[in-house]
């Protein structure tokens, strides 16, 4: 079972299974929200079997140091994004819109800095911690971006692509993206997943068909990658 928990500006979720694990760790300031959500669910921080990452900004590592202190577990973010940590600074944060430009200053805040204590480079398996999920590799948003695929067709997408702030069951493309053709390469493996569910970072949950819509409606360009090997 997944749990999606609000944080002040962008999601976490728990998923319940043989024992719990934490994706994403909010911003700074949300650890409360996590710690009553984890409690509302019956998990104590100690039950956490591992803390993983969909990326290193600080809207997703920003509780992550002290969460490893109350729980004790490892924390897993992708090679690609382990400098982002360590420095506790989301670097490059390439607007997409002008809204974007606008938004920037509010959630490009620093967070605390740690040394994570696994590095994964292509995928990663959430089961030897007791959750059936597969870790893969999207890059794009950042170098280190990453997705976890569910059983039942669900993933937690982080921000190849958030939801929409106003309808619900709409993909629309991240406020930020340091590399827009990797994000689409990324998108493009997503939706070879046959998923039918995509749970992003920022606001709600959209469609597996929702999430092919956005690729056939965003570019031409699109189209054509989606015959490549990826
Ligand atoms: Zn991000």
């Amino acid at each position: 079972m997944l749990v999606r928990i609000h944080g002040a500006i962008s999601n976490c979720y728990l998923l319940l299974g043989d024992r719990p694990v934490l994706v994403d760790t909010g911003a700074p300031g949300d650890l409360k929200r996590i710690l009553s959500a984890l409690k509302a669910n019956g998990v104590r921080p100690k039950d956490l079997a591992v803390i993983l990452l969909t990326h290193g900004h600080g809207s997703q590592a920003g509780c992550a140091a002290e969460l490893r202190r109350r729980s004790g577990a490892k924390i897993v973010v992708h090679q690609g994004d382990a400098e982002l940590v360590r420095n506790g600074e989301n670097g490059v944060l390439a607007p997409t819109s002008s809204l974007a430009r606008i938004i920037r200053p509010f959630v490009d805040e620093p967070f605390e800095a740690f040394e994570p204590d696994v590095l994964f480079r292509d995928g990663f398996s959430l089961e030897p911690y007791g959750a059936k999920g597969q870790v893969l590799a999207t890059p794009g948003h950042t170098l280190g971006s990453a997705s976890v695929i569910l059983g039942a067709g669900e993933a937690i997408i982080g921000d190849v692509l958030r939801g929409s702030m106003l309808l619900p069951n709409k993909a629309r493309e991240h406020f930020f993206c340091n590399d827009q053709e990797l994000n689409t390469r990324s998108i493009v493996r997503l939706a070879r997943e046959g998923l039918m569910r995509c749970y992003p970072g920022n606001f709600g949950s959209f469609s597996g068909s929702e999430l092919h819509r956005f690729l056939a409606t965003s570019t031409g360009e699109v189209m054509e990658l989606s015959s490549e090997p990826v």
